[in-house]
């Protein structure tokens, strides 16, 4: 067995950064990361990467983590995102302190340090359209062209910039641009937007401003202002580098922070951008952010997962320079692995088929005693009342069964989970043919499940009682998308046609009668079906609705899906 604290933690790249900055003393010997996410959308399973990451390299090397929501674009953004964001990351088990930040706390600063270039003469405001400025940026086989207003004196820019500042020009007429080198081979440093004019109402600053920093010049200030040793963030950027590091050096700020690019998480069956999940949301695709087929935190949280199992992915996928793509049952894997340790068993029928049990006695007062968790020593047992009328799994019975088919058939003998062994004697069918009913013997002496005589039953399966079980609604939920990847679509299509029609099914389930007092986010196992969860929204006492978190085994899962 290998014991998970005795094992070395595994290693990547930035962790190996680190430990070269800190053999160096670099940055008197301290680490201090930031996650930060702009509050545009709720959190995604990529973000959940990018969390641990930060938040995981602080913790190991004895640092800290700032959050610090990255708010420029008052347009996009609301505090309904910041509640989100701030309940996610909380939820994931990390902790920020006292240092939770907003880039707007920032404005005022990153104003003087635009001002700074104004004077150095590295800043100019430009009357040049959006469409105007992309003309003359060239591409990247063609150098740009300087723009017409490259040139104004210091003074005539300081003039106009306080205009923009004072919202005397309408949005999108002028903006502060960086004067850098318009023939660099990168884009980005082809005299960069610092300042863009927007006459909208921020959800902190309100109206006091109308002219709002571009992302990369916020960035870079911001995590220098927080004294942020290294600045994670995902390969996109890598080409922003550059443009990142010359605002630092021009601005000749006290600390300068290391950005290191990793590679962002894909998932297969799935899409992880905020826009594409606001776009399900609004349009009704889903219901609402935490939808439990959604790949947000919060809708992975509803539909009950653990933080524990996001850690434990985010561990296992690792830290790359290489895009990929993870496929699905990784995901799966770890919180079959988590659940299978803490969620608490117990008996549910989702297809039923009715079985009669001749020789059973009506109205026998007989309580089975049930293990409550196998893996959990301390989880006790619980008792299950038995009838003469049950329910099993319609999977669980074929009338003319193959020759390695170990459940019930005609003639043949089971185990009832915990209860008896009992023998098919008659199929009872409708007028369509189709098997309603099965009429069996039990044998008293098998209570508890156990040979009475040394004669082997191979196959056990589950069961609720028809008199004492109880019905509950049960989500089964599949694959919001039927492609590996949505966003491979031909021409005229979009990732919306590769959304799954059935990704959710709901169903009326037998369950044994403790489960309806199953509390919101509760957690079981539904033996040989899969794990389950208490929905936190739609539960009411003593009326839960179980969601299906994960089958037991892919294979079951396959099964189930047919
Ligand atoms: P999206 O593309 O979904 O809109 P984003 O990158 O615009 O995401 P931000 O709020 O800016 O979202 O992201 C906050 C942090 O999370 C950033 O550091 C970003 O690099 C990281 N991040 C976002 N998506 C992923 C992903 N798929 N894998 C890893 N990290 C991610
Ligand atoms: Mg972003």
């Amino acid at each position: 067995m290998e014991n998970k604290d005795t094992q070395p933690a595994s290693n990547n790249f930035i962790k190996s950064i680190i430990i070269e900055d800190l053999k160096n003393n670099k940055n008197n010997g301290k680490v201090h990361t930031r996650f930060p996410p702009e509050p545009n959308g709720y959190l995604h399973l990529g973000h959940a990467k990018s969390i641990c990451l930060n938040f995981g390299l602080a913790k190991e090397f004895g640092g800290l983590t700032n959050l610090r929501f990255d708010d420029t674009n008052p347009v996009k953004e609301d505090v309904e995102y910041v509640d989100s964001i701030i309940e996610d990351v909380k939820w994931l088990g990390f902790d920020w302190g006292d240092r939770l930040y907003y880039a707007s706390d920032y404005f005022d600063k990153l104003y003087e340090f635009a001002l700074q270039l104004i004077n150095d003469g590295l800043a100019y405001v430009c009357e040049q359209t959006p469409e105007e400025v992309k003309l003359y940026r060239g591409t990247l086989t063609e150098p740009g062209r300087p723009s017409p207003f490259r040139d104004r004196s210091i003074e005539e820019n300081l003039e106009l910039f306080k205009k923009m500042t004072n919202g005397e020009f309408p949005d999108g007429s002028r903006t502060l641009r960086a004067k850098i080198d318009m023939s660099s081979p990168n884009l980005n440093m082809r005299d960069p937007v610092i300042y863009r004019i927007k006459k909208a109402t921020h959800h902190r600053t309100g109206d006091k401003w109308c002219i709002y920093p571009m992302y990369d010049f916020t960035h870079g200030q911001s995590d220098m202002l927080e004294g942020i040793t290294h600045s994670i963030c995902t390969l996109e950027f890598e080409d922003h580098r550059p443009l990142y590091d010359w605002y630092l050096d021009v601005l000749k700020t006290p600390c300068h922070p290391q950005q290191i690019e990793f590679a962002r998480l894909n998932i297969n069956y799935t899409v992880l951008s905020k826009r594409k999940l606001l776009q399900l949301v609004k349009e009704g695709y889903v219901n609402g952010w935490d939808d439990p087929r959604m790949p947000t935190i919060s809708g992975f949280r509803r539909r009950g997962y653990t933080p524990q199992s996001i850690r434990d992915f985010a561990e296992r996928i690792g830290v790359t320079k290489a895009e990929s793509t993870v496929d699905y049952s990784v995901l799966e894997f770890c919180i079959r692995e988590d659940l299978n340790k803490i969620a608490q068993r117990a008996m549910a029928v989702v297809n039923p088929l009715k079985v009669t049990i001749e020789n059973y006695p009506e109205d026998n007062e007989d309580y089975l005693e049930a293990i409550n968790n196998p893996e959990d020593s301390n989880s006790g047992t619980r008792k299950i009342r038995f009838s003469k009328t049950i329910f099993i799994e319609k999977d669980d019975f074929m009338e003319e069964p193959p020759k390695k088919y170990f459940r019930l058939a005609p003639g043949k003998e089971v185990r009832l989970r915990y209860a008896y062994f009992i023998t098919c004697k008659e199929v009872i069918k409708d007028e369509n043919g189709e098997v309603v009913e099965l009429i069996c013997t039990y044998d008293p002496a098998s209570r508890g499940g156990n040979s009475p005589d040394g004669r082997k039953v191979q196959g056990t399966i589950h069961w609720v009682s028809a008199e004492y079980g109880k019905q509950a609604e049960v989500r089964l939920y599949d694959n919001l998308f039927l492609a590996e990847d949505p966003d491979n679509v031909e021409e005229g299509k979009t990732f919306l046609d590769n959304l799954n029609p059935n990704s959710l099914t709901t169903i009326n389930a037998w369950v044994e009668p403790m489960l309806l007092q199953a509390k919101p986010n509760d957690k079981f196992q539904f033996e040989r079906v899969g794990y389950f969860c208490a929905d936190a929204k739609d539960s009411i006492d003593g009326k839960p609705v179980f969601n299906r978190t994960v089958g037991l085994r892919d294979s079951w899962a396959k099964m189930m899906k047919k």
